[in-house]
This record gives structure tokens, C-alpha cells and sequence, in this order.
């Protein structure tokens, strides 16, 4: 029977994994190699070697409703949108409130875990941490594995001839901090990422001229929605979802791509998105007008360097650069990691649900986190943790492996349909329908049809509401009395730090909400009438 479980890496997943496994009553021992907790979230001056590595000027991509984990809502005075330093309070308050510190080992770094050699008996895991000089050898009944996507940078340095002989500085986006040293510059940023256009944007106003390039462009939303309110929140909802699932594709992809050209036309500023989510989307406000204003210039792809230039795909070139960014991501990857346990398959992945290894007998290890979702990552890996502590204790029974073989081919289908494409992406997921199907294996999905009979305005905020973790705590294991009531007060805590200068307070506007789903509704009304017709 699984009792102690060796979580590693104490950011948000590793946080929400301490307190899913005391929530169950096993006893978590949580292992990071930084002098604090934060993850991702905490930013440093210096790049350490094996951590993540923020710069300054970040800000969350998704807004703090949809980012609060399921049973501890955001401060009502936090931003909607959050500096990394907020990201980062917001950690430190949810581990203070469930006193989550007192299982944590800082700086302690896992440097090996291995099968124990009665592993196929008991399915334990022998862990091997140093902390200084001091090393120990720990077994453990069960690994969870929360170390973030973000700490080894893609350097494609072979896809680049003549990069050797570059003289300017080349960095990858990890070790950048600031725009500061960059006066007068010119930069050529390569890879159209999140990274990449933040940085970008950072720069612009310093530099003499920042070039982006990119060799298949992106999908650009802004932070703002309609009425101003955070885009996601009429983006991310389950009547959205279900309307995608039910409609052609080609009508949803059209009604995606007029989202997306409704604040500018992408074609127009030359990032036309060759496939329109085969790339994940990405969330910056200012690209467009700093586009507009000539401070970024949009290359394409490079097809070599000199001392002093790069070369374009397009027959163009850029004299005298003086820097290089290599915004292009990062590697998945698991050093610490007996190699047999991962075996990545480029376009299926390795895990069941996205957690556990297909191959593995006993079900004692979940990979936390390791997804693409377009949505916020931590509450998908809130509800991971909740449902593989409910694996480990028994509560949930996984299929057989052939099953789980299935699984990942059908996984691989959709992928290949929806975000056309398989290659490289197994991390990537239907935000909503992730999360549900998750909810619905430990019970604690809602229902939602119940409650529109039961309870009409809970069951319609959630159907055409934003897609909250709170609503996975209404019913079911790990059930919490105050879901409800933060699901009725989430407009307030949206618009309490939009109040500063205590001005009467508004309410939602229903006529804007109407507006940004009434496309969606219609296509579903018509896609009914449809079916009915023809049956
Ligand atoms: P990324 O999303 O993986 O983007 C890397 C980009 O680099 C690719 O899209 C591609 O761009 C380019 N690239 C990759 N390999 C290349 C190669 N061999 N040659 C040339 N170009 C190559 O990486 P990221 O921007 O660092 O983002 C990582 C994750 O962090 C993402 O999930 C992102 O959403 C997240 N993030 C979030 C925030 C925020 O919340 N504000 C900020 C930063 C990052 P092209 O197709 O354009 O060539």
C-alpha cells in the first residue's frame, strides 16, 4: 500500500501535489533544489543551472480567476492578469495556508531515482538527493514528478549554418533578465513563442532595431476581451468547448480565425499562422503596435549567419546585428530519471491521461505538468495531482496496458485533426475537455445538467461561465463547502482591483457576455435544427 510518496520540485505542481497527497492521507516528502519555492514563478537575477529562468517584465498569460487553484481563490486586490511576483505571493500564501513548508526540503536536489529492485512486487522507488555535501538514499512507495517543462533550453544551433562564426552575442531566451545593456542595439530574436514576442516587446524601445523571426507564425490573441474584461473568461468556457466539439471543424476553425483577426489582421502584419493551431497561440498586446511603429520588423525563418548578418528564407538579410536571442523553447527531459521508466515516442508521448508511463506495471509515479494545454497550466496539474494520489491509493483502477496503448493512439488522432498536426505535440490538450475527463475518473466533475434543473444560476455560470477549478470541488471526493459561494462571488474578485478609485460599482454586462458567445450559439442552434431535420 502506497504511504509515502517523494515529491520533486516545489512550484505550483509540487505544491498542489503536497496537499493532494495529505488530502489523502499519505505522507509527502517534497524535494527542491532552490532556496525557495515558486518554481517557474520566482525570478532571479542569475540563471541556475537546471531551474527555470523568468525575465523581469512577465506576466501571466491567463487571469487570476482561471488561475487560482480549486479551493484557495486569488486576494480579491490581486491584478487580473499577474506579475510573476504576485504568481509568486500566491504560492507562498497557498502553501502558509495549508502549511505546506513543513514537508518541503529546500535546496535538495534529486540527483537519481530508480526502480527498487522489488519494484515489480511493491512498486517503490529508491530516491537519491543532496543537500550541500551530504548525500541520502531514500525509498519511497511512490514518485511524483513536478519539475517543470521550462529548465532545458533548445539551442538549434545545427539548424543555423554559419552561427559559429557569428561575433555578436548569442543567448537563449532563459538567460535573458532585462532590456538593460541593449541601448542602441540591433537584435535578431529567433522563434515566435511567448518568450519570443514578450522579449521582443521588452527590447523594442531600448534597442536600435529588434527583428522577430519566424518560420510559421502564430495565432495572437490580447489579454483583453470583450468590455475589457479578461479575454479568457468569454474564451475558456464549456458552452465554447462543447459548441467546437458539435460543429464542423471548418466552421470552428473559422470561427477561430475571426477571433483571432477581429484585433488585427495577421496576414496583414505578415504572422499568418501557416496551420492555424498546430502552434500554440499566444497572448501580447503590443506586438501590433509596435509593428506599426517600426520598432519590430517580422523576418522569416534564418537560413544562415555571417560574422555579421543573418540570412532570411525570404533572400533578405540584416547587417552589423549585434545579438542573437534563441527564443525556441525548450527540451522535456528527466536527467534524474532511470531511462527505461521514459520512452518518448515524438508523436504519442509516453504517459496515459498525460501522467502515467504506459509501460509501467505498478502504478507509483505521475509526471505533473508535463502538457500543453491553451489554458492555465496549474490548475490542470491541480487536478492531476488529485487524481493520481487517488491512483496511488487504489481509489482509482488504470486499464490494462494494451487499453492504455489505445488510449494514446486515439490521442494521437485528435491531435493529428484538431491541432493538424502530431508531430512534436503529444503534450497538447483541449483545455476543457482535459480537465473534465479527469474530474469524471475521481468523480468530481459536475453535473451539469442536474444542476440547471437543481440550481439554474450555479449550472449556467457553469456551462457558459469561465472554466474554473472551483467547480471541481462542489461534489465528490475532497469536496470543499466554499465552492459555490467563490463560483457566485468570482465577478467581484475580478472587478475589486479595477476599483481604485472607488467608483460606484458595476455589474457584467450580460449584452457584451450575449455578444462574445452568440456566434457559438447560433452555429450550435443551426447544427441542432440540422440534426433534427435530417432525423
Ligand atoms: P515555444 O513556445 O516552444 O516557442 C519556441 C519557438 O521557437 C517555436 O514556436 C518556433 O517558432 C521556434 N523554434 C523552435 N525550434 C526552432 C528551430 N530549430 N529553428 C528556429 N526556430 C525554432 O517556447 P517559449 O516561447 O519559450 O514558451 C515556452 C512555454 O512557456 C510556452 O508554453 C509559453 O506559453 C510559456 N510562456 C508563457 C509566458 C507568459 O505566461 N507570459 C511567457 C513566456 C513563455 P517559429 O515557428 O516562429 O519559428
Amino acid at each position: 500500500m502506497v504511504k509515502t510518496v517523494a515529491v520533486i520540485g516545489a512550484g505550483i505542481s509540487g505544491l498542489a501535489a503536497v496537499k493532494s497527497c495529505l488530502e489523502e492521507g499519505l505522507e509527502p516528502t517534497c524535494y527542491e533544489k532552490r532556496d525557495d519555492i515558486g518554481g517557474v514563478w520566482r525570478f532571479t537575477d542569475n540563471v541556475e543551472d537546471g531551474s527555470p529562468s523568468i525575465y523581469k517584465s512577465l506576466v501571466s498569460n491567463s487571469s487570476k480567476e482561471l488561475m487560482s487553484l480549486s479551493d484557495f481563490p486569488m486576494p480579491e486586490n490581486f491584478p487580473n492578469y499577474l506579475p510573476n511576483a504576485k504568481y509568486l505571493e500566491y504560492c507562498k500564501l497557498y502553501a502558509e495556508n495549508f502549511q505546506l513548508m513543513k514537508h518541503i526540503k529546500l535546496k535538495t536536489t534529486v540527483c537519481n531515482v530508480q526502480r527498487h529492485s522489488d519494484f515489480s512486487l511493491t512498486g517503490k522507488w529508491v530516491v537519491v538527493t543532496k543537500n550541500g555535501e551530504e548525500k541520502n538514499t531514500t525509498v519511497f512507495d511512490a514518485v511524483m514528478i513536478c519539475t517543470g517543462q521550462y529548465t532545458q533550453p533548445v539551442l538549434p544551433l545545427d539548424s543555423f549554418p554559419g552561427i559559429k562564426n557569428f561575433k555578436g552575442e548569442i543567448l537563449h531566451s532563459r538567460d535573458y533578465k532585462k532590456p538593460v545593456g541593449y541601448d542602441g542595439k540591433k537584435v535578431l530574436i529567433i522563434g515566435m513563442g511567448n518568450s519570443g514576442v514578450d522579449i521582443s516587446t521588452d527590447l523594442c524601445t531600448k534597442a536600435s532595431q529588434v527583428y522577430l523571426s519566424t518560420r510559421r507564425g502564430v495565432c495572437v490573441f490580447r489579454r483583453l476581451g470583450p468590455d475589457g474584461l479578461p479575454v479568457d473568461l468569454s474564451f475558456t468556457t464549456r458552452f465554447r468547448s462543447l459548441v467546437q466539439k458539435t460543429v464542423p471543424t471548418a466552421v470552428s476553425r473559422m470561427m477561430i480565425n475571426q477571433s483571432m483577426n477581429e484585433q488585427f489582421n495577421h496576414g496583414l502584419y505578415n504572422i499568418q499562422p501557416e496551420c492555424l493551431l498546430s502552434k500554440e497561440p499566444l497572448i501580447n498586446e503590443e506586438l501590433p503596435s509596435r509593428i506599426l511603429a517600426g520598432l519590430i520588423i517580422m523576418k522569416p525563418g534564418v537560413t544562415r549567419f555571417t560574422e555579421t548578418s543573418a540570412h532570411f528564407s525570404d533572400g533578405t538579410s540584416v547587417d552589423d546585428l549585434d545579438v542573437v536571442i534563441l527564443a525556441t523553447g525548450y527540451h522535456v527531459k528527466f536527467p534524474f530519471l532511470e531511462e527505461s521508466v521514459i520512452n518518448v515516442d515524438n508523436n504519442k508521448g509516453f504517459l496515459y491521461k498525460k501522467i502515467f508511463p504506459v509501460n509501467l506495471q505498478q502504478p507509483t509515479i505521475a509526471f505533473i505538468c508535463f502538457i500543453q494545454p491553451i489554458g492555465p497550466l496549474m490548475v490542470i496539474a491541480e487536478l492531476q495531482c488529485r487524481w493520481a494520489t487517488r491512483l496511488f491509493k487504489g481509489l482509482l483502477k488504470l486499464p490494462s496496458t494494451k487499453e492504455m496503448k489505445d488510449h494514446l493512439d486515439e490521442d494521437e488522432m485528435f491531435r493529428l485533426h484538431w491541432f493538424e498536426t502530431a508531430h512534436q505535440n503529444w503534450r497538447r490538450v483541449d483545455y476543457v475537455q482535459y480537465l473534465d475527463n479527469l474530474a469524471s475518473d475521481i468523480n468530481v466533475k459536475p453535473n451539469i445538467l442536474k444542476l440547471m434543473l437543481t440550481d439554474p444560476v450555479l449550472g449556467f455560470k457553469l456551462l457558459f461561465g469561465p472554466n474554473i477549478a472551483y467547480q471541481y470541488r462542489l461534489s465528490g471526493p475532497g469536496k470543499w463547502a466554499g465552492a459555490r459561494k467563490t463560483i457566485m462571488t468570482q465577478w467581484d474578485r475580478m472587478e475589486k482591483p479595477l476599483r481604485t478609485r472607488g467608483m460606484k460599482k458595476s455589474s457584467p454586462s450580460p449584452i457584451a457576455v450575449f455578444a462574445s458567445l452568440l456566434p457559438w450559439f447560433l452555429c450550435f442552434v443551426v447544427l441542432c435544427a440540422a440534426i433534427l431535420i435530417k432525423g
